[in-house]
Parts: structure tokens; C-alpha cells; sequence
């Protein structure tokens, strides 16, 4: 039987973990194994079969549900993540209503590859787990937000850090946990790392970091607290955040960083194109900071663009801040013309978050609807705006529209949904 239950009271009073169980990691084979209590809540019409998603390299060695009928493992290729994860289909004996929950018992096990970032190899000591290298923990199909309580079982030479929090225990493994809800559970793990938490005003930045010099940890420290101290003083303090844990990965060449969580952001380490193309830099910490505001769509949807598209926009304005209106002008010039190389047929109604343009759309396309809205209403009224879009969490175009309706009436509501639909 199904356990019925308001979320928030469950999660505010009885401490009910979306995500519980422990994961065993053993770097040196590869390997891991885990037993995941997942409380499955079905937000949609009632159904008889749940869907999850489980990285790809995972075999299920046991599964326990109630009113479990069976379960299937299969790659589905009409995911829009297919090339990452399977999918694990779970076909009840009785329709799950809506809005009740089931819990799920999965043991999983499989070999990874844990020392990679996407396609480029990270050092032998030092494993993301997470959005853009594996996913451990299974994904509801629906992308909803998690809270997790997971145990991780390693050799304790290795140091594990969370987007949540991180506790040593006297066995030597340590439990992650987040009572912010989550788009999947991240954390890294990794031997000879150096920790230091620095204060800066109000904000408190951990840095973890393997080999990095002094002077490039000083820099991304002073750009970090600076984008942290911009987005909560032009956001206001409704939706503060003022801690943030900044992993260095130590990869020699990769433009890429990402957020996890609401704290936690990994860039990477390259000391000689940090200082050669600052400003690029500063967009990317800007960017991934902006994230714990705005980064509550579903990734592999259309919406992504209230993601990345939101993320660079604010980025844009931290720019314009930091370093001046001409590289602002010009950050918005470099946008033009990503996107003056893709076809008009393509709107943000229509694109394939994971195809070809993908990226350009949500991200290029994106922030130019923000810049082309803030020339019509100005700056005040589209600050205005971003906050509402980040207390109410929104996640569909359709979604925000209708707070431009409320906030800047039926006239710009109109216009906007015209500009998403490319008309
Ligand atoms: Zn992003």
C-alpha cells in the first residue's frame, strides 16, 4: 500500500528523504554498488508504471516496490538521454494516484567510469559524480527536485564533498545530505585535496582544490564572493544565498563548469587561460552562481532555456556590473552572432534541448529575450521579474509567461510569448 503524504509536512517534520540508502565506491575497479530507498511521489494522473532513469553502465540486482507487477531495464531510445541512462520502467499491480507516493527499494551495480568528465579524463584522485560525468541515484522521468541522505562507503583516504552537507563518521564513511531539493545527487571524491574556507562579508566560499596556485585560487575567491554579493544585494534577500563550495577541478584544458545544488559549483583549473581570458572566466562563475537562482526546468526539455538562457542573462548583468557597459555591448554582439548560424524555423516552443543547436538556443537564445525585454520595461522592472522567476521556482515557458501577465500586464505577455514562439 501506498503511503499518502503531504511532501512539505513530510519533509519539514518527520524528515522523510526522498533519496536515502548507501553507495559503495571503489575507484581503483571502477565499481560501485548501492542500495537506494527512493520515496517515488507521483505528481502527475494516477498511473500504473513509473519511470526512472539510472546511468547507463547500472545493472539492477534487486528491486522491492509495493504493488510491484515488474520491472524493465531498457535503453529507450526516444530519451532525450539515451546516450546517458537507461531506462527502468516499473509496471504496478494498481494505479499509483496522484500525489501518492510508493517507496522503492533498488540495488544496483555496475563499473563507471569515474575518472572521466564527460570525454576528458580527470586524475586518478578525483572523481565528479553527478550531472555531467554519472549519475548515481536513480531520476524520476518527471526531473523532480530531491532531497538526499545517502552514506558513502570508500576507502577513507578519499574526501567526499557534497552540494549539501558532508559528515566524516567513525567508520570511515560519510553521509551526504540535502534538505534543499535537488536535480539529481553530486559529489565529488577525492584523495590529497585541500580545503579552506575563506569569509568575505556576509558570504562564506569553501574551495577545494588539488594543485592549484595561490594566485588563481585568490582570483576565482575575489570573483565568487564579488557574483554572490551582486545577485543577493540586486535580488534581494528573499531567496539569499550566502554560502558556496567551489571545486578547481585539476583538468589542464576544459572550458566547462557546472552548479549542483544551491552551494556548489565546479570549474576547472587551467592557471594560464584563467589570467589570458579573465572576463570568459568571470562569465562562467557568474553564470554557474546564477544557477542556485535559476535552474529549476527540466534540462533535456524546451524549457532549459529558463535555465541556461536565465544564468546567462544574469551573467550578462554581472558583467555590465563588474567590468563596464562596453564589454557588456560586446558579450551581447558575441550572442547576435552565435545566433544569426541557426535556422529560423527554430523558436524556444520547439527546439531540441539536446540536438545540435541546443546549447545555442537555451543559452544564446534565451538571454537575448531577457536583453530585448529589458530594453523595453528596463533594468528595475526585469530585476523584478528574474526574483519572481526564482522564489516561485518557475519551470515552463507557459509558467512565465503568465508572470509577466501578473507583474507587466496582458501587452508584454503577449509580446513575450510571441518572442518564444519566433514570431
Ligand atoms: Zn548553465
Amino acid at each position: 500500500m501506498g503511503l499518502i503524504f503531504v511532501p512539505q509536512l513530510a519533509r519539514g517534520q518527520l524528515k522523510i528523504d526522498d533519496v536515502s540508502g548507501w553507495v559503495q565506491v571503489q575507484p581503483e575497479k571502477n565499481f560501485v554498488r548501492a542500495e537506494i530507498i527512493y520515496q517515488y511521489v507521483n505528481r502527475q494522473q494516477a498511473k500504473r508504471q513509473l519511470e526512472l532513469y539510472l546511468d547507463k553502465h547500472l545493472q539492477v540486482t534487486h528491486l522491492q516496490c509495493s504493488k510491484l507487477n515488474q520491472f524493465i531495464l531498457s535503453n529507450n531510445k526516444k530519451s532525450a538521454v539515451a546516450d546517458l541512462w537507461n531506462t527502468l520502467s516499473i509496471q504496478l499491480q494498481e494505479p499509483l494516484a496522484q500525489n501518492e507516493s510508493v517507496t522503492i527499494i533498488l540495488s544496483y551495480q555496475g563499473n563507471l567510469p569515474l575518472h572521466q568528465f564527460g570525454d576528458t579524463p580527470l586524475p586518478k584522485n578525483w572523481m565528479e559524480i553527478g550531472a555531467n560525468s554519472i549519475s548515481l541515484t536513480p531520476f524520476p522521468v518527471e526531473f523532480t527536485p530531491a532531497t538526499y541522505n545517502l552514506e558513502i562507503k570508500a576507502n577513507p583516504v578519499y574526501q567526499v564533498f557534497s552540494p549539501g552537507q558532508a559528515k566524516k563518521n567513525g567508520t570511515g564513511s560519510t553521509r551526504i545530505q540535502s534538505e534543499v531539493a535537488t536535480l539529481g545527487v553530486y559529489f565529488i571524491l577525492g584523495s590529497n585535496l585541500q580545503v579552506e574556507t575563506l569569509t568575505r562579508g556576509n558570504n562564506a566560499i569553501t574551495l577545494i582544490s588539488d594543485k592549484a596556485s595561490d594566485s588563481l585560487k585568490r582570483e576565482v575567491v575575489t570573483m565568487t564572493a564579488w557574483c554572490l554579493e551582486y545577485y543577493n544585494r540586486t535580488f534581494g534577500n528573499r531567496t539569499a544565498k550566502q554560502q558556496v563550495t567551489v571545486a578547481l577541478r585539476p583538468v589542464k584544458e576544459l572550458d566547462a563548469s557546472y552548479a549542483a545544488g544551491e552551494n556548489y559549483f565546479v570549474t576547472y583549473n587551467s592557471q594560464e587561460d584563467f589570467f589570458r581570458r579573465k572576463i570568459f572566466h568571470f562569465g562562467n562563475i557568474s553564470h554557474e552562481i546564477g544557477h542556485f537562482w535559476w535552474q529549476h526546468a527540466d534540462f533535456t526539455s524546451t524549457h532549459n532555456w529558463l535555465n541556461e538562457g536565465f544564468a546567462d542573462y544574469v551573467s550578462l548583468m554581472a558583467i555590465r556590473t563588474y567590468w563596464g557597459k562596453d564589454e557588456f555591448e560586446k558579450q551581447i554582439q558575441i550572442l547576435k552572432t552565435t545566433l544569426m548560424k541557426l535556422p529560423d524555423t527554430l523558436s524556444l516552443a520547439n527546439y531540441d534541448a539536446r540536438g545540435k543547436f541546443g546549447n545555442a538556443m537555451s543559452y544564446s537564445k534565451g538571454a537575448l529575450l531577457l536583453y530585448q525585454l529589458e530594453a523595453r520595461i528596463g533594468e528595475n522592472r526585469l530585476i523584478e521579474l528574474l526574483a519572481e522567476v526564482a522564489i516561485r521556482k518557475i519551470k515552463t515557458s507557459s509558467a512565465f509567461i503568465k508572470v509577466i501577465d501578473q507583474m507587466l500586464g496582458v501587452e508584454e505577455a503577449k509580446q513575450v510569448e510571441k518572442a518564444i514562439n519566433n514570431e
